[in-house]
């Protein structure tokens, strides 16, 4: 079976969030099982200097605004699997990050980068493709392809589409005059199509025309069905109510493994757990925190934004260090967060370390040498940070929404607690430094999370399913 997967970031070669995660690991899990997959990536400069090996293959025609783009054929650097790379340098190719300039801001062109690349996929999964390859189910990922399964749909080609909604937060939304920068016909603009409450939406885009939707944890498919957590599309999503799976991320278990983990000193698994301890020693000494094995060390890693329940940490940092635990995080986003953490750290050195900014590196140090990890996030589709906790033996302190609630288990793998405040996350915090003041006790929930499986084969399975799915003959 013939998959191709269009997204917008995969690691190794360009991340800003979860959603590189997926795609650098759950294409590999599918080869594995047997599934020819393949990658669609836009060519931005870290993606054409990532790879070794990039030949172009064939030009694209027919994309918006008349867009001039070669197709080039790779491999990804560290898996093998193969990687159709979208060049148009006009677009792609500019300083800064994927989505936003070195500023911060969004690039202004944005709508037409990710028609383009949408245009792409659907051209490369359409019977005009000029490439012999042709997938049978094209995976699209959140909102940058969303308008894939649109063209695909209103171009009448009857290759079927899956839409992932990695979070529901983030929708591609643009004033309706660019409609015609996309080139979607007029009477694609309405509310059984592209729009949304006036505006063009590519989310929307693609929730209306995929014939099957997931998203990445069986409570956020639900959560996403009301108007909470809905963002304006809970009908629709409740509309489409049987095409609309949760299927939970798996981790990269050879990226994320204690045992063998290169970026740590020491190493580490659930039978010896001495390297655990000299992790954190290290950890405190280069974010220069007090030494100590006792003082119970919190783990933050987050992008600082508003979904991720930050302000509930900064709420409850004094009585942390009032119990004599000690702050490590490690994050980049909204400004004024950004400024409360490094506050927080100046107000308390040797205590509080803040690291604002983007550190792959850190991050599995801080997973490593932690004691507790706090995600208190307000909504979480799935969450990668609370899998690669429980894999390191560093108990997550969660709130119960979307993929925190379907892998976090109160009192055996990590501590739950239900009402985003300030209030219900001290006495999680109270309950795991109670808990952690009992070796006996906190070892066992540490090994309990160890033995987890998050592997990406079980979900690999699931979405393999999915396509048969749409294969069948009606
Ligand atoms: P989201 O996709 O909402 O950002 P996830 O928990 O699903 O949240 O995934 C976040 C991923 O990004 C994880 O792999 C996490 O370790 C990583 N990450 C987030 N912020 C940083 C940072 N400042 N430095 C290094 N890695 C980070």
């Amino acid at each position: 079976m013939h998959i191709l997967f269009a997204t917008s970031e995969a690691r190794p070669l360009i991340k800003t969030g979860g959603l590189a995660d997926v795609s650098g690991a759950l294409p590999v899990a599918l080869r594995a099982i047997g599934l020819d997959c393949r990658l669609l990536l836009p060519g931005y400069p870290a993606v054409l200097a990532g790879v070794k090996d990039a030949k172009p293959v064939c030009m694209l025609n027919g994309l918006p605004d008349d867009t001039v783009a070669t197709l080039l054929e790779a491999t990804m650097p560290d898996s093998e699997v193969p990687l159709y790379i979208l060049d148009a340098p006009e677009l792609f190719q500019r300083p800064g990050g994927p989505y936003q300039d070195v500023a911060g801001h969004d690039h202004p062109d944005n709508v037409l980068r990710f028609a383009v690349f949408s245009k792409a996929a659907a051209l490369l999964a359409s019977s005009d493709s000029p490439l012999a390859w042709r997938p049978d189910v094209l995976h699209c990922n959140d909102w940058q392809t969303g308008l894939a399964p649109a063209y695909l749909r209103l171009a009448g080609e009857k290759t079927p589409s899956i839409m992932t909604v990695h979070n529901l937060a983030y929708q591609g939304i643009f004033p309706p005059a660019e409609l015609l920068t996309v080139g979607l016909p007029p009477e694609s603009f309405a509310v059984e199509g592209v729009e949304y409450y006036g505006n063009l939406s590519f989310l929307k885009a693609g929730l209306y025309y995929a014939d099957r939707l997931t998203t990445v944890s069986p409570t956020y498919a639900e959560e996403i069905r009301q108007p909470a957590l809905g963002m304006g599309l809970q009908g629709l999503l409740t509309s489409r109510g049987d095409d609309l799976v949760g299927i939970l991320n798996g981790i990269d278990s050879g990226e994320w493994n204690p045992t063998a983990d290169h970026y740590l000193p020491c190493k580490f698994s659930s039978r010896a757990l001495a390297g655990k301890k000299d992790c954190k020693l290290k950890l405190q000494q280069d974010l220069n925190l007090e030494p100590g094995r006792n003082a119970p060390l919190f783990g933050i890693i987050a992008r600082l934004a508003q979904q991720k329940g930050l302000d509930l940490i900064l709420a409850v940092a004094d009585g942390i260090l009032h119990r004599g635990g000690q702050i490590a995080l490690l994050g980049t986003g909204e400004k004024a967060l950004e400024a409360a953490f490094r506050d927080l750290g100046a107000q308390h050195p040797g205590r509080v370390a803040a690291v604002i900014g983007y550190d792959e590196g850190l991050s599995h140090r801080i997973e490593a040498g932690a004691d507790i990890f706090l995600m208190p996030s307000r909504f979480e589709p799935c969450g990668l940070n609370q899998l690669y906790s429980l894999r390191y033996g560093t108990v997550p302190i969660v709130h119960a929404t979307g993929g925190l609630q379907d892998t976090v288990e109160d009192g055996v793998t990590g501590f739950v607690f239900h009402e985003p405040t300030p209030h219900a996350l001290w006495l999680a915090v109270d309950r795991a430094l109670t808990t952690y003041a009992d070796t006996k006790a906190w070892q066992r929930m540490m090994r309990a999370g160890m033995k987890r499986d998050f592997s990406w084969e079980k979900s690999a399975r699931e979405y393999e399913s999915l396509y048969r799915e749409l294969l069948k003959p009606a």
